[in-house]
């Protein structure tokens, strides 16, 4: 039996050809050969017959003579290439006229070739056959290039409709982003007020049983804080809202201030510390400082954390580049000798929400956010993270950042704000309306506090719609707008106010929160002044005094040039009023029992989330009771958190006697 594959069966084709000639002689020659050769022939003997043929029968070929009757072969040809049916087809020219002009003008008009009479059959058909097998070359190159063309645009338009899913994917992502920061933004605020009240009850409550539900009560509130705050970090990220700020940086005092952090832990934990540098590391790189002490302080903190023997090491390494000498790659390595990650869990642990499987809630706590968090700061600086170790046997994190810019000292900017005016020099303010917006009551009520003596007239708005609207219809001397604000932000209300014919002549001052100072210079450009929270007293009625009328209190001299040095610049002290002096016993008792345990914890150990809970805590209680030294001291204390500023809180937490011992002289002196 015989099997035949595919390959073997050619399914040859006849090819059909017409030839037009009026001469019987060369007809019969060329009718013979081009049959023995295996083609179906038509024929025509003038120039209209060829074209009437043609549009019932398309040949695959066309042998004409040049001189027909009647339409001679030029015209023949030429009409034949305006059909459809025949413009692909090719012509080949037969003429006993070796005339090249002739030729050429053949070859123009869309002829593929000519033979010369008188001609050789096997030429003839040799000729046939090259140029059928070059038309039959041209129409797969035709049908080649169609279905290319196809494919480019079914792959265009998958292309297309991949970016638009991938745009709107991302569109969703990042509209969740935005709500999750939103909200986690507003469950602080009630948050705060829950553990707040937490803490009050505890001085009040006797009863153990209620005094064990109000601890849960407040380790719950406590975790959930941690957890809305990496939350807000994360989704901040994510929506795009968190900019990386690059100034002078010197990464030794940085990595020292860490380490200070975590002395205390490493001590109780008795593990070794150290921090190796390098020599050639210059002293200031061009770094976002906060977000450098927030990887740190994932990193060292988790290396404590899963360390309980052993030793945690920092080292710290830049490479110089050879082509661009004012760059360096700069990589540091937290390494441990702790509890170590398998390898299968390595490549997910930089997961949101990621903790190691089987890992023990009660011992490790924690979100599984701190590392997603870290990833994402490091590649916004240009850089990666790694991790190396084994199971049981410790791990190293490593961050390498890329191209980082050498800085000098000299370009780092001032920390503090300057102040205008000397605000001690202020006596009184001409009568005027003051429109404070801030979505946060609190917020407006430490403002208010600030200057309730200089007799000004308070209008509030929430948010900044409501800003617009009493701006229009109270058309108050100055506005201090919040930024961040629901509704309408104080950004978009600043321009709807200024663009205004009615509004646009009112003074405003900014009013931004510690960590947005990335929007320093559009907030400038918007706005007519600008002030950071926590907003000192000082700094805000001297930035009052440079848009409304006011009195200064006279020197010695007789004087009262606002910009002379003679001035008294020691603040006025702080007097309360009656009110408030009443309660002052009450919250001296709670500052010395319960913030003052809490002190001594946070002074030992700066857990930075401990810190802002005291902080926030006592700004609350300041409130509360109307002495604005405590919510002063708490708003400062929490803007150090809020930027990681740590030399910063170091020093207001060590404040905190003096803040005591400032509320009791007020006590004693009333
Ligand atoms: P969290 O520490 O809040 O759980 P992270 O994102 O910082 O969140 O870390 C995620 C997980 O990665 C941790 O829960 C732990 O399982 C693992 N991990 C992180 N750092 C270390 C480390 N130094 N040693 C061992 N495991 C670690």
């Amino acid at each position: 039996m015989t099997t035949i594959s595919n390959q073997q069966i050619t399914i040859k084709t006849i090819k059909t050809v017409l030839i037009v000639d009026d001469e019987p002689h060369n007809l019969d020659v060329l009718n013979n050969c081009l049959r023995e050769s295996g083609f179906k022939v038509l024929v025509a003997t003038d120039g209209e017959q060829a074209l009437k043929r043609v549009s019932h029968v398309r040949p695959d070929l066309i042998l004409m003579d040049l001189m027909l009757p009647g339409i001679d072969g030029f015209e023949t040809c030429r009409r034949l290439k305006t059909m459809e049916a025949a413009k692909d087809v090719p012509i080949i020219f037969i003429t006993a006229d070796t005339n090249m002009t002739d030729k050429v003008k053949g070859l123009k008009m869309g002829a593929a070739d000519y033979i010369t009479k008188p001609f050789q059959p096997p030429e003839v058909v040799a000729r046939i056959n090259s140029h059928l097998r070059l038309q039959r070359l041209q129409d797969e190159l035709k049908s080649k290039n169609a279905q290319l063309k196809r494919e480019i645009t079914e792959r265009r338009q998958a292309e297309e409709k991949h970016k638009q899913a991938k745009e709107a994917a991302e569109a969703a992502n990042r509209t969740k982003s935005e709500f999750l920061a939103n909200m986690s933004h507003e469950i602080r605020t009630p948050m705060n007020a829950i553990l707040g009240f937490a803490e009050i009850l505890e001085g009040k409550i006797r009863d153990k049983q209620h005094r064990q539900y109000l601890a849960m009560i407040r380790s719950g509130g406590r975790s959930l804080m941690t957890l809305i705050n990496d939350i807000l970090d994360l989704s901040k990220i994510e929506a795009g809202k968190l900019k990386i700020e690059y100034e002078p940086v010197s990464p030794v005092s940085v990595f020292k201030e860490i380490a200070g952090v975590f002395s205390q832990k490493i001590k109780e934990k008795s593990l070794k510390f150290s921090l190796q540098t390098d020599f050639n590391m210059p002293e200031y790189l061009l770094l976002d400082e906060v977000r450098l002490r927030q990887i740190l302080l994932n990193l060292v903190g988790n290396a404590v954390k899963f360390t309980e023997s052993g030793s945690v090491k920092i080292e710290v390494l830049t490479l110089a580049h050879k082509e661009t000498p004012d760059r360096v790659d700069f990589i540091f390595a937290v390494k441990d000798t702790g509890i170590g990650i398998a390898e299968e869990q390595r490549k997910t642990i930089f997961d949101a929400f990621e903790q190691q499987s089987g890992q023990d809630h009660a011992t490790y706590g924690g979100t599984g956010l701190g590392l997603a968090i870290t990833k994402r700061l490091a590649e916004m600086m240009g850089g990666v993270i790694s991790v190396s170790g084994e199971k049981g046997k410790g791990s190293t994190f490593t961050v390498t950042l890329k191209n980082v810019r050498k800085a000098e000292a000299a370009d780092a900017p001032g920390k503090e704000m300057s102040i205008s005016a000397d605000s001690a020099t202020i006596e009184n303010f001409d009568k005027a309306a003051i429109l404070i917006a801030d979505d946060i009551m609190n917020n407006r009520t430490l403002l208010k506090d600030y200057l309730k003596d200089y007799g000004f007239d308070f209008i509030e708005a929430e948010n900044g719609l409501e800003a617009c609207n009493l701006a229009r219809r109270r058309r108050p001397n100055l506005i201090l707008m919040d930024i961040k604000m629901p509704v309408m932000d104080g950004r978009e209300a600043v321009q709807k106010i200024k663009s205004s014919s009615e509004t646009g002549d009112i003074p405003i001052v900014a009013v931004t929160a510690a960590a947005m100072k990335v929007d320093e210079k559009e907030i400038n450009s918007l706005c007519d002044g600008y002030l950071r929270k926590p907003v000192r007293k000082e700094e805000l009625v001297a930035e009052l005094a440079r848009f409304l009328k006011h009195s200064v209190r006279k020197s010695v001299s007789g004087h009262s040039d606002l910009s002379q040095s003679e001035v008294k610049s020691e603040p006025p002290p702080y007097k309360p009023d009656a009110e408030t002096i009443k309660k002052i016993p009450r919250l001296i008792q709670i500052s010395e029992t319960e913030f003052m345990a809490r002190w001594e914890e946070i002074s030992d150990v700066p857990v930075m989330e401990e810190v802002r809970q005291f902080a926030v805590d006592l700004n609350r209680i300041g409130l509360e009771y109307g002495f604005s030294p405590f919510a002063e001291y708490g708003e400062r204390l929490a803007g150090c958190v809020e930027i990681y500023d740590i030399e910063g809180m170091k020093r207001k937490i060590e404040e905190f006697p003096a803040l005591i011992k400032q509320t009791k002289s007020v006590d004693s002196s009333s």
